[in-house]
């Protein structure tokens, strides 16, 4: 089976997440989306709100799936027996900071390689970072345009 781990903090996912896992169905046999949890980052959205909106945006696609990791990706990929990362890459910075993590995970993964496969941000969604949907949030904005319907911000732990 071909499966790709699809890792990030999704706080909250985005269309631009959205974009990347629905370009990427075709592509593998199944797809895990993948919240890893760092308890030195502060969060908006709990990890359950968090892996809720996922699961709602993606009710509608059996190969996708969702789960939640502490420590190393290339730790949690071995562990769920997957050989491929997904990442997507919106401009130069993305890919610079993208590089050095492939090629991390390369070198501590010799005698099992775990491939990372970059998709390209459809346009028009390049703009779009979960940080920016949180800045628009806590400023009351329209977030909306930026994000599948399941994430609503009424869901926001006080
Ligand atoms: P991280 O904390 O690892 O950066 P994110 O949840 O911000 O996690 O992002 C997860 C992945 O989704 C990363 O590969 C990131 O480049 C990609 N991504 C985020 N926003 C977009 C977008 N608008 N278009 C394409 N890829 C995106």
């Amino acid at each position: 089976m071909k499966i790709a781990v699809f890792p990030g903090s999704f706080d909250p996912i985005t269309l631009g997440h959205y974009d990347i896992v629905e370009r990427a169905v075709p592509l593998f046999d199944k797809i895990i989306i993948a919240i890893g949890k760092n308890s030195q980052k502060k969060y908006m959205f709990s990890l359950e709100q968090r892996k809720e909106f996922i699961r709602k945006t993606f009710e509608k696609f059996p190969n996708v799936e969702v789960d939640d990791f502490e420590g190393l990706t290339i730790d949690y990929c071995k562990s769920r027996d997957v050989n491929f990362i997904l990442r997507g890459l919106r401009n130069p910075a993305d890919f610079e900071f993208e590089k050095s993590i492939a090629q991390t995970n390369r070198a501590l993964t010799r005698e099992n390689t775990i491939e990372t496969i970059f998709l390209l941000t459809s346009s028009g969604k390049s703009y779009i970072s979960s940080s920016i949907v949180r800045e628009i949030i806590s400023y009351g904005g329209n977030y909306e345009i930026m994000v599948p319907d399941a994430v609503r911000v009424e869901n926001i732990d006080k």
